[in-house]
Parts: C-alpha cells; sequence; structure tokens
C-alpha cells in the first residue's frame, strides 16, 4: 500500500458498504478525487449521517442480490462496523461469485492500558451473563440484540442513536444520543446514573472511547464483546489512507498487472 498511481482510472465505480465514519471519509476522498462511487447504508438509522456521493439504502437482498448489484462495480470496499458480520460474510460471497475485487476496511480493536479493569466475552449472551447482579449497568452495545439483557434486575441505562425496542430489562433508562462524547460528558453521566459496570462492543475507533476513559478514571469495570472473525481470504487495511490507495491502485493498476 501507500502508492498512488497517477494513470486514467478504469471506469465503473467503486461500491462502498457503509455505516461507520470511515465509510462516510473513504466516499469524502473519493468524491474529492473524481471517483465515482456509491455508498450503500442498510437503512437502520431514522436519519443518518449521509456520506458525499451516491448513496442506496436498505438491504440487497442476501448474497444473490447482492451478486446482482456488482454488475457495474469495479471494486468494492466493506466499510461495514466490525459487528456487521452478515454483511461481511455476503460481501465476500459475492465478490468471490462476481471476481469484484474486495477490500475490507476495519478500524482496530481497543486495547487496554493502565488502571483498564477489561473482561473480555464472546458474545453479548455471555455479557449478559458477567452483568447478572450488578445493581446499575450502562449498556452501549446498540439498540439490536438489548433482548439478551431483559432478565437483568438491576437498574439500566441504554444509550442508542434511535429508540430500542422491546423487550427490555425492567428497570431501564434510554438516553437518545449520537457520539462522539467527551470523556467529562461520559463520566457526568456515569455518576449520575452510579453506574457499577460498563458493556460494550470492541468497535474500536475513537467515536465512543471515552467511556473507556471514563470507566477507567471511576474505577468502573467494562465488559467488552470480542469481534467476530474477518473473512477469510479478504485483504484487510485499518484506515481510509490506505483503502483510498488500495481503490485507486485497483483502478488504475500500474502498467503489466494482471487485472484481478
Ligand atoms: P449485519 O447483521 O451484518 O447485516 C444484516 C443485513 O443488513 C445484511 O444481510 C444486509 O441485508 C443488510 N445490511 C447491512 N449492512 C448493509 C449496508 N451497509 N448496505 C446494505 N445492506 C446492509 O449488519 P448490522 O450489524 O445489522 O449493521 C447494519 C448497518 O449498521 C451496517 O451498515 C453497519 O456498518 C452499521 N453499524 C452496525 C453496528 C453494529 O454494532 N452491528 C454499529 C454501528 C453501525 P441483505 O442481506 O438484504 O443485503
Amino acid at each position: 500500500m501507500g502508492v498512488t498511481p497517477t494513470g486514467p482510472l478504469r471506469p465503473g465505480r467503486v461500491l462502498v458498504l457503509g455505516g461507520t465514519g470511515e465509510a462516510r471519509r473513504l466516499a469524502g476522498r473519493l468524491v474529492e478525487q473524481g471517483i465515482a462511487v456509491t455508498s450503500s447504508l442498510a437503512g437502520r438509522v431514522a436519519a443518518p449521517v449521509l456520506p458525499d456521493g451516491a448513496v442506496r439504502v436498505g438491504g440487497f437482498g442476501g448474497v444473490e442480490g447482492l451478486t446482482a448489484e456488482l454488475g457495474g462495480v469495479a471494486a468494492l470496499v466493506d466499510a461495514t462496523h466490525p459487528f456487521a458480520a452478515t454483511v461481511t460474510a455476503h460481501a465476500a460471497a459475492a465478490a468471490a461469485a462476481t471476481g469484484t475485487p474486495l477490500l475490507r476496511l476495519q478500524r482496530p480493536g481497543w486495547t487496554a492500558g493502565p488502571g483498564d479493569d477489561w473482561r473480555w466475552v464472546g458474545t453479548l449472551e455471555e455479557a449478559a451473563a458477567a452483568v447478572r447482579g450488578y445493581g446499575s449497568v450502562f449498556l452501549t452495545t446498540g439498540r439490536q440484540g438489548l433482548a439478551v439483557f431483559a432478565g437483568l434486575t438491576g437498574r439500566c441505562l441504554v444509550r442508542a442513536v434511535d429508540p430500542p425496542a422491546p423487550p427490555l430489562p425492567a428497570r431501564t433508562t434510554v438516553v437518545l444520543a449520537r457520539g462522539p462524547f467527551t470523556r467529562e460528558e461520559e463520566r457526568a453521566l456515569m455518576v449520575e446514573h452510579g453506574v457499577e459496570v460498563l458493556v460494550t462492543k470492541d468497535s474500536g475507533g475513537g467515536m465512543t472511547a471515552a467511556k473507556l476513559a471514563a470507566a477507567r478514571a471511576l474505577g468502573v469495570p467494562v465488559v467488552l464483546v470480542r469481534r467476530p472473525p474477518l473473512p477469510a481470504g479478504v485483504p484487510t487495511v485499518a484506515t481510509v489512507g490506505e483503502a483510498l490507495a488500495w481503490v485507486r491502485a485497483t483502478l488504475s493498476p500500474p502498467a503489466g498487472t494482471p487485472r484481478p
């Protein structure tokens, strides 16, 4: 990576599977460089922050639907959230079926530092078991999958962008908010609600990392859900810059390079 070829770009658009800040930034950079891009959003959020360039919204209809969509696509970048494992698997299958060049853009996960009390679990169900018995739990895993926490009897603070659907824990307070949040805001929220334990997915990135710093400062333990594995055989990068270089190299490979 790091190569920025300068030749004419191969015709055909780039499809970015989005729903993340990285996907939005990549679309913006592609538009700046005059590369035709369509971003795809699942349509889960009522009022999403839209990327530059063309946008389509809604599921494709499984691997078959996505495969059909890849007809005029010169390169596919799967920049979906680290926990959006289904669409990531679909992208790998559809790209393989059509011979479409595919890149996975996934930000690095979080790593514990001095003073952190982190407890890793494999699933949301394990996270629910790990926080059973706590008097006040802060759930920041998003509004999908909250049903597994429904049996908790302590107070639960749920933060999500859109209102979560039942079933929810009996003593739930919902805070509707979209990051980024500052460490001070997170600290104040956790103090206000007497939070005793924080639950989060290992989403990585800076947008929602302040809660981890606030938990550390308050001595609050954190239950982290491990990421699902990456799809086998798909090149993966961690930054928007690397993804941009890959797109450029894919659309305009150096002379003599066989096309994928
Ligand atoms: P998922 O479980 O991997 O995907 C479920 C289905 O949603 C897919 O089979 C696909 O439907 C559709 N889908 C997902 N992402 C799509 C996209 N970018 N464009 C078009 N269709 C998409 O996904 P998820 O975990 O529900 O996440 C949905 C979206 O929210 C993703 O775009 C993701 O980047 C974003 N997001 C997820 C999380 C999270 O914690 N999971 C957090 C923040 C943002 P079809 O099979 O019909 O094509």
